[in-house]
């Protein structure tokens, strides 16, 4: 029953990831009123365990996914400008070695195969120079450079390689810190006017004539709510199908593909700044990437998962998988013994019945349904590269049913803390060193990536680093982590140190558990003066 005594919200997100939050910033600053609930901390699925890259998505290219590439090629350099903090080009480089075989069945090999039945299972270099040229030309590239030729002979970016490969072609992308931009929308939603609850799980919606009830449970207390929304953004990612099925109970045979990918991370393997892009004989591509100053990021799979609540990880097939494939072109043999760290997501893809994992399109999909009252839109797929565009797409489809709302703006609008030029990091990095002269090199630039033209907010008044309160290791302050706690809804360890930041890779376990002690007795003084 609807409770006229509750306000109902415009649109009611379900789901704290880079869609979910991506939306709820795009429509509160559009000036409809916005409630988001996430179950976990925001970004604890799927957008915290991409590969991070603002990419085009090469590979695409021979699926003929011609939109998509080119629409995530525009955009990298829309986002880029955006949050020059989180994101950065990259250069990438693709070894070449004219014995490679391939056993891919993508329509560019099938096509192949047909005009040149010679050429069945390769992969020849001008196939490859006429994607890099699409590549260099189907977006508007301005600040990134385009595609080069690379001798690997007494070169940085052949030393790490096997001799086979004396030849490579080099081209652009960015990195993106996945789970700092989700923070960040959330943040720049919740300052427009948005109402953003982590840790709360949407039990079940229904429609009362023209409006949804919504009710939600608190995952630390079990409190339970009532809301009241005009629409529905069923942002859900992995539990998308669960939440038509279970949640909204739609009649809907719109189906979720859930495809799992896992990367591996070891000590720096190579002394340069690229990374590498790796063909295997399977017809899949690895990347090998400089993670965190001190690492090497390895992935990624494709596996079937069935069921969006069993927690994904990185399986020993998979590990030995990724090991295989990068032993394939590093000199230095990789085994078990060099992974530091795993981790795992879920592809939410929509199910467009391809053949394989890796053939299922990674397009996005937006369905309304307004049988019977008030509208739900349902989000399938999507990529980290497209979230701003998906979001736009998405308001497009509210406006369709709300009234009052006004025109797409996020293109160009910083996100917090990226109020800078794309090429002003280095300046910003020696502007608090020399305002805060106790930070060394890797803490300066630690922390001008993670909160860019705010970080100088979090150090205060600090003239050494005793004033920043206990050091929990790692360059990591109690001031620093109640920001993240007052400003970035930071509620345990786990939120600090693998999601706002990825210091979790530096603190031994023991570190972590005294963080996590500190933050609980912080949380509690927090609710006492609340009361
Ligand atoms: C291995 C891998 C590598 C990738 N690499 C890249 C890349 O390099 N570049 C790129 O552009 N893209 C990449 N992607 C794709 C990208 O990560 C995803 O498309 C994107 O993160 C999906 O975001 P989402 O918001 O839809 O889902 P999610 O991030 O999973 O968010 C959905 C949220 O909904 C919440 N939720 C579910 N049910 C409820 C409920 N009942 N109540 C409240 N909350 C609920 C969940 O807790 C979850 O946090 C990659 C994906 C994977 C898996």
């Amino acid at each position: 029953m609807i409770d006229k005594t509750i306000e109902p919200t415009d649109i009611f997100i379900i789901g704290g990831g880079i869609n979910g939050c991506g939306i709820a910033r795009d429509a509160a600053g559009r000036g409809l009123s916005v409630t988001l609930a996430e179950m976990n901390d925001l970004a604890s699925a799927t957008s915290s365990a991409s590969t991070k890259l603002f990419h085009g998505g090469l590979r695409y290219l021979e699926y003929f996914e011609f939109r998509l590439v080119r629409e995530a090629l525009v955009e990298r350099e829309v986002l880029l400008k955006a949050m020059p903090h989180i994101s950065w080009p990259m250069r990438f480089v693709l070894p070449y070695h004219e014995d490679m075989r391939f056993e891919s069945d993508t329509p560019t090999s099938r096509l192949l195969s047909y005009v040149m039945p010679w050429m069945k299972g390769r992969r020849p270099a001008w196939l490859i120079r006429l994607g890099l040229f699409m590549y260099d030309n189907l977006g508007g590239r301005h600040i990134l450079p385009g595609t080069s030729t690379l001798s690997l002979k007494d070169t940085p970016e052949g030393a790490p390689l096997q001799e086979r490969f004396a030849k490579a072609y080099e081209y652009s992308d960015c990195w993106i810190e996945d789970s700092r931009l989700v923070v960040l929308n959330a943040r720049d939603a919740e300052a427009r006017g948005a109402k953003i609850l982590p840790r709360t799980k949407v039990l079940s919606a229904t429609r009362e004539a023209d409006l949804w009830c919504v009710e939600t449970q608190n995952t630390e207390n079990g409190d339970t709510q009532i809301h009241h929304a005009r629409m529905i953004v069923n942002a859900g990612g992995p539990w998308v199908g669960d939440i038509i099925q279970t949640k909204v109970r739609l009649n809907s045979r719109e189906g979720v593909r859930l495809v799992r990918g896992s990367h591996i991370v070891t000590r720096k393997l190579y002394d340069h700044d690229k990374c590498y892009f790796f063909q295997g004989s399977d017809g899949r591509i690895i990347f090998a990437i400089p993670y965190e100053t001190d690492f090497t990021l390895i992935g990624t799979t494709d596996a079937e998962h069935d069921d969006p609540s069993n927690k994904p990880v990185c399986t020993p097939d998979e590990q030995s998988y990724l090991i295989n494939f990068a032993n394939q072109y590093f000199k230095q043999d990789l085994s078990d013994a060099d992974v530091v760290w795993t981790y795992s997501g879920v592809r939410p893809l929509y199910d467009d019945g391809a053949s394989s994992a890796t053939a299922a399109t990674r397009d996005y999909t937006l369905k309304v349904d307004a049988n019977g009252g008030a509208p739900i839109l349902n989000i399938f797929g999507g990529k980290i590269t497209t979230y701003r565009r998906l979001a736009e797409s998405a308001l497009e489809k509210v406006s369709e049913h709300l009234a009052n709302v006004k025109g797409p703006w996020t293109a160009g609008v910083a996100l917090p803390g990226g109020d800078f030029p794309v090429d002003g990091f280095d300046a910003m990095v020696a502007d608090l060193q020399d305002r805060f002269p106790f930070l060394n090199a890797f803490w300066a630039r630690r922390l001008v990536r993670a909160y860019g033209t705010e970080a100088a907010s979090i150090l205060g008044t600090a003239r050494e680093a005793d004033d920043l309160g206990k050091d929990f290791g790692a360059t990591l302050s109690a001031a620093e982590v109640l920001w993240l706690m007052e400003n970035e809804y930071a509620r345990t360890a786990e939120d600090v140190v693998w999601r706002r930041n990825k210091l979790g890779l530096r603190l031994s376990k023991d570190q972590i558990d005294t963080l996590d002690t500190w933050m609980a007795t912080h949380r509690r003084s927090e609710s006492k003066a609340a009361e």
